[in-house]
């Protein structure tokens, strides 16, 4: 598959990660992938934190362990094995804007995926009490409009990570989110993504997760076609695929079914970045 599966995270980088690179590298040869970006965590609200002991690691290091076997999809010949890419997940809050800026300006990160990961400093997992108070409606409209401040806060973080994530832990079983659910905050959100050039990504994750704790079916898991349509319609044309695996073996996953639907709307480009650079495959057929 001539992709690149653009958001994954590592043993000892990202905290909730088990997959070393070898094992990684290894499943996107086997899937033929265009390229496989690392992006691990970087939460660094400390008041996110009870022992306020926020998720970062040393981008230093990070570059010092992984940039030389940095290898560009564009540049991948036949039989190449696939691309390699540096990115970095980026956990928003407000309070974290600028050293989230200063992260991604000073170091040779391909891209930033920016995230929302807590809603007023409340972790969906753990304080579902807490985030989950009001209607799927009223908290996914407050959500997306963080996820939309985020945008906007760090326009040169390119992608847009799972706006769908709070839908994995809802108490509700039927909590998967539409664009009906907060249709102003979504306009607003891919407004902004069009004005600064961000690209939505794919979250498989989230669908992953909807199957497994939630019961749903496959075709009703995948993201709905509305918010998808809307982004189109408000001037997206690309998405990125992220598989956002944690453990050796997700890399990759549901990305068939995912690119399918997604052609099926109209969706055939597939972006990543390269030092900041938009790359795309048009995919003919999936
Ligand atoms: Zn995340
Ligand atoms: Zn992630």
């Amino acid at each position: 598959m001539s992709i690149v599966d653009v958001h994954n995270h590592l043993g000892g980088w990202s905290p909730d990660a088990g997959q070393t690179l070898e094992e990684l590298l290894s499943k996107a040869l086997e899937l033929n992938l265009h390229g496989v970006a690392i992006s691990d965590h970087y939460d660094a609200d400390v008041d996110c934190y009870p022992n306020e002991d926020p998720w970062v690691f040393d981008a230093k290091k990070y570059m010092d362990a992984f940039y030389d076997l940095r290898r560009l999809p564009s540049r991948r010949k036949p039989g190449d094995p696939p691309g390699f890419l540096i990115s970095v997940e980026l956990g928003w809050t407000e309070a974290v804007t600028d050293e989230l800026r200063n992260l991604l300006h000073d170091n040779p990160f391909d891209y930033g995926i920016l995230s929302v990961h807590y809603l007023d400093r409340n972790d969906p997992f753990y304080d579902k009490q807490e985030v989950y108070q009001e209607s799927l409606s009223d908290t996914y409209t407050r959500v997306i409009n963080i996820v939309a401040d985020s945008a906007e806060a760090v326009p040169e973080a390119r992608i847009i990570g799972h706006y769908d994530f709070f839908s994995r832990y809802a108490t509700e079983n039927r909590s998967k989110m539409f664009y009906w659910h907060a249709p102003d905050a979504f306009d607003r959100l891919f407004r902004i993504m069009h004005e600064n050039g961000q690209i939505l990504e794919i979250n498989a994750g989230t669908i992953d997760s909807l199957m497994r704790n939630k019961g749903y079916s496959l075709k009703d898991a995948l993201p709905d076609k509305d918010v998808l349509r809307r982004y189109r319609e408000l001037g997206g044309r690309f998405l990125a695929f992220a598989s956002d695996a944690h453990y050796k073996t997700q890399c990759g996953r549901l990305m068939r079914p995912t690119l399918a639907y997604a052609a099926s709307l109209g969706f055939r480009d597939w972006a990543w970045f390269e030092a900041d650079e938009l790359r795309f495959t048009r995919l003919q057929t999936v």
